[in-house]
């Protein structure tokens, strides 16, 4: 039978790599909540909507279109029929997400997206809040984390020579991302009860994946 998938975890503990692999594997479908907590902040970025404006993002939320298509690579993020795939990783969203992602009208419309994603079994989503808010009732909930030290690391390392931040400054960001994601008011960032904590920090990426697809079987 299929199951529904949550993997929750701070910021850059491999959760979408792991998570689109699993899915690949179960031959399930790979949704990334983040991406699209990220293209909101874009588009209110490009709109001067500020992230504590409730009644202009309520406006926008209601303009606003949001389509995941599976890739081989990756999700591809469609706002409003534009592909944002890219433009939603740029260091000026990621700074800001966290502070949009703490909006009431943010939360609601994007869980609903989400849920709705999700009435068909058979699904992975990664996120903060699946296994506490989005999916509840999932199957199988992981609480994804690792080190801040280790995150910053291989977030230095993948972008190799084109980091224009330092170890430290990663290390700095990753923390304060987490700090705000931990204290917000609304469905903050929290291992479920129920959920599975897998520290992945002296793990590789195949064998979270292959523990995850374990538990799946079970
Ligand atoms: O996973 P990713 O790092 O792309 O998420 C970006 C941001 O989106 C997080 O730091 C968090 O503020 C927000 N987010 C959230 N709830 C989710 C997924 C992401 O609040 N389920």
């Amino acid at each position: 039978d299929l199951i529904n998938v949550a993997i929750d975890g701070p910021a850059g503990a491999g959760k979408s790599t792991v998570a689109r692999m699993v899915a690949a594997q179960l031959g399930y479908v790979y949704v990334d909540t983040g991406s699209m907590y990220r293209a909101v902040t874009l588009g209110a970025q490009r709109q001067g909507l500020a992230a504590d404006d409730e009644e202009r993002l309520t406006q926008f939320m209601k303009s606003l279109d949001i389509v995941l298509k599976p890739g081989a690579n990756g999700q591809f993020v469609y706002m409003n029929g534009e592909d944002v795939t890219s433009l939603i990783r740029t260091r000026e969203v990621t700074g800001a997400v966290s502070h949009y992602a703490a909006s009431g009208i943010v939360r609601e419309v994007l869980g609903v997206m989400q849920r709705n994603m999700a009435l068909r079994k058979g699904i992975v989503m990664d996120g903060r809040d699946i296994g506490t808010h989005v999916l509840p009732d999932a199957e199988l909930k992981v609480f994804l984390t690792a080190s801040v030290k280790e995150r910053a690391l291989r977030r230095f390392k993948e972008l190799g020579q084109e980091a224009v931040v330092t170890l430290q400054q990663l290390q700095e960001e990753i923390a304060e991302r987490d700090r705000l994601d931990e204290q917000r008011e609304l469905a903050p960032l929290l291992k479920a009860s129920d959920a599975i904590e897998l520290d992945s920090s002296d793990m590789t990426i195949d064998e979270v994946v292959d523990a995850i697809v374990k538990m799946s079987r079970t």
